[in-house]
């Protein structure tokens, strides 16, 4: 039995791929639910498993460029979740290799679009904390005071540099792809992917992604109001409109979430 267990990330609960499948317990005991990957099943396994398995209980943080860095266990599997969808899993290789390269590859971008948000709210003299957690990251500023231009290159910068490395990463793929082992060039395809994927979904103009705090910084405070309706509007427009493209839910339930945040703001309002 333990033979089959590959521990793939750090969670204080813990994540464990097994056969392809994705199991997560909290406090090693408590299951909360498992998956097959790419499959979507949800079914329930006999608690002895675990007692076998090896989990660690951590959260990370460091430092980079002197920016507090943490990443909460959560992030590990909601990008595990989103490997066991849409990492490269062609050829001969194992799937819990695809999945855990797609997951680096998520952590990689992620952090590397950030740091944009962060290295540029530094260069305006505060003094950032970047937190990666179970839906994305996040760069808070405490105490800073940006003016509106600030706010916005700093808004902007982070799928800036984001797509700046889907390109680059892109472009060494396309040019050396021959040289590299299936499971790099299959790391590179995710990098590159994710990158550009998330940074352009963050662009999209609603509250609260990076888009819509751009846009709000263009129209001002004084039309916040105006902003909110604009942003409910477009949420659900774009939310209709890339689940009829793509067919896939994820983004456009959480566009109709933010649409509802909005909307509760909005009703403060009068
Ligand atoms: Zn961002």
């Amino acid at each position: 039995m333990k033979r089959e267990v590959t521990l793939l990330g750090i969670l204080h609960g813990g994540i464990v791929l097994r056969n392809g499948c994705i199991l997560v317990t909290v406090t090693g005991e408590l299951q909360i639910f498992l998956r097959c990957g790419g499959r979507g099943e949800f079914f329930a396994e006999s608690l002895a498993f675990w007692k076998n398995a090896s989990i660690i209980v951590v959260m990370i943080r460091f430092r980079i460029f002197g920016i507090p860095v943490e990443i909460q266990p959560w992030f590990w599997l909601i990008l595990a979740l989103l490997g066991s969808d849409f990492g490269q899993k062609g050829g001969n290789m194992n799937e819990a290799l695809a999945v855990a390269l797609f997951v680096i590859a998520g952590a990689i971008s992620i952090l590397v679009h950030e740091l944009g948000h962060a290295l540029t709210g530094k260069y305006f003299k505060a003094q950032p904390i970047i937190v990666l957690h179970s839906f994305g990251g996040v760069a808070v500023f405490p105490y800073a005071k940006f003016t509106r231009m600030q706010s916005f290159l700093m808004i902007a910068a982070g799928p800036a540099i984001q797509i700046l490395l889907g390109m680059i990463v892109w472009a060494i793929q396309y040019k050396y792809q021959s040289q590299f082992s299936e499971a790099f060039a299959g790391f590179l395809d995710d990098l590159w992917l994710v990158s550009i994927i998330w940074a352009i979904l963050n662009l999209i103009p609603v509250s609260p992604l990076d888009g819509g705090q751009m846009l709000y910084q263009i129209m001002g405070p004084k039309r916040r109001r105006l902003f909110l309706q604009v942003s409910i509007g477009l949420a659900i427009l774009f939310a209709v409109g890339l689940f009829l493209i793509t067919r896939f839910p994820i983004m456009p339930i959480f566009l109709l979430y933010y649409a509802y945040q909005n909307f509760q703001e909005l009703r403060n309002f009068r």
